[in-house]
């Protein structure tokens, strides 16, 4: 099968055609699509993700939401989920994987519990891999309502990171965000000095 433009993108950025890419592809497209017929488009999205895999390099290529510029927050519940909101109305939707839509094969399984322990042969190695994508093209021709539950959610958002000045770390002299500073026996200390000298038990 061709993959679709939007697709390719988020494999160049992720490296792989995998299933994980691929449902977060699907929850994106399934989340701006909800948000198009219900918001503005000019607002400002925030996404929230509620794993760190695979999934969350799709979120970002399509989403625009990207760690570096701050609307792309990760949330640790180990959940195949994200949350689309807007900050202008704190108004949004949350994507949320069914839980019997995705069974996983037990033969995909073994041979990555195999790859992952270190002595999968060459002949298992292709055969995962054929598996694997095999697995991502059917979630790919999936239709994302079949795969996804979808709310709508209200949430208040944590007001957006400032840029701040600087300053000089006492330990280490690197400058570092003063919000992000700590004062020990009357020493500034980045965190990461901070850490290592309670450590040590200074
Ligand atoms: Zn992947
Ligand atoms: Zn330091």
């Amino acid at each position: 099968m061709t993959l679709p433009d939007d697709f390719k993108q988020c494999v160049d950025f992720h490296g792989h055609v995998c299933p994980g890419l691929v449902l977060g592809y699907q929850a994106t497209r399934f989340g701006l699509e909800w948000l198009r017929e219900h918001r503005a488009e000019d607002e400002e999205i925030v996404a929230i993700v509620e794993n760190d895999a695979c999934f969350v390099d799709a979120v970002q290529v399509l989403s625009g939401c990207t760690f570096g510029k701050g609307n792309f927050i990760f949330r640790d519940y180990g959940k195949i989920a994200v949350t689309f909101l807007s900050r202008n109305s704190n108004r949004g939707v949350r994507i949320s994987l069914k839980p019997d839509k995705t069974p996983s094969d037990p033969k995909h399984r073994e041979l990555f519990q195999k790859i992952q322990r270190g002595d999968a042969t060459e002949e298992e190695r292709k055969e995962f891999y054929k598996l694997h994508e095999k697995r991502s093209t059917e979630l790919l021709q999936k239709k994302p309502e079949e795969l996804f539950n979808i709310k709508e959610v209200e949430m208040i958002l944590p007001p957006k990171a400032r840029i701040e000045p600087s300053v000089i770390c006492d330990e280490c002299h690197e400058p570092t965000m003063k919000s992000k500073t700590l004062e020990h026996h009357g020493r500034i200390l980045c965190k990461e000095c901070a850490q290592a000298i309670s450590g040590r038990g200074e």
